[in-house]
């Protein structure tokens, strides 16, 4: 395993600053422009992490306290918060945004090192343990930081990131689902999360297929 709990948590600040800084200085108009996912405008996926963030937050009590608290009540209730996220303001989202992403990271650096071996169950319903809710939070902020369209690319991310997201995708997906496939480590790592990739080529030199959307 090469992510630890120092680095999954500098890798969710990271990843809550490359999100902000993307959205800084956007317009109304910019906000509920199309991101890079297909059918979400920016502020779905702005709705999405803030939503998410407080998801997160409800593992993380669960740890805390040994409470219950599922991510989301339902799969339908986790998409309706999105779309209804997806109509506020420019500015109400930017709030919701910054204050789940500190009150999330607050609760995080509180927790102690039982709770972090306390086991959760995330919203695809996988029991882990809480040492793994800062590498959840952490994919979610980096790679939709990419997905808002704003510039930033899978290159910006940094490297030891990418490396464990690889690892991440390949296990998740299943090695042999996957075709190995050249290319820098960016690029690479953008094919395997299903995103636009150029300069990957497939072993025989030609195009890989494009992979089902991950995230
Ligand atoms: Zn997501």
């Amino acid at each position: 395993m090469a992510r630890d709990l120092a680095a999954t948590l500098a890798w969710a600040e990271t990843g809550t600053r490359l999100c902000a800084s993307a959205l800084s200085g956007l317009s109304e108009e910019e906000y509920g422009a199309a991101s890079a996912l297909p059918g979400w405008t920016r502020k779905h996926v702005v709705a999405h992490l803030a939503a998410n963030a407080e998801a997160i937050g409800n593992l993380v009590r669960w740890a805390r306290t040994g409470e219950e608290t599922p991510m989301y009540a339902s799969p339908q209730e986790r998409a309706a918060g999105i779309e209804r996220g997806s109509r506020l303001g420019a500015d109400q989202l930017a709030r919701w945004f910054t204050e789940s992403a500190a009150t999330l990271a607050a609760a995080m650096a509180e927790l102690s090192d039982e709770a972090w071996r306390t086991e959760v169950v995330t919203a695809q319903g996988r029991t882990v343990p809480a040492s793994e809710i800062p590498w959840m939070r952490s994919r979610e902020v980096m790679v939709h930081a990419v997905d808002l369209a704003t510039g930033l690319t899978f290159a910006d991310l940094p490297d030891g990131f990418l490396r464990a997201l690889r690892e991440d995708i390949h296990a998740k997906r299943g090695r042999d689902a996957v075709p190995d496939v050249e290319g820098s480590p960016a690029d690479v790592t953008a094919y395997l999360a299903g995103r636009p990739a150029t300069g990957v080529t497939a072993a025989d030199g030609g195009l890989p297929p494009a992979l089902p959307p991950w995230l």
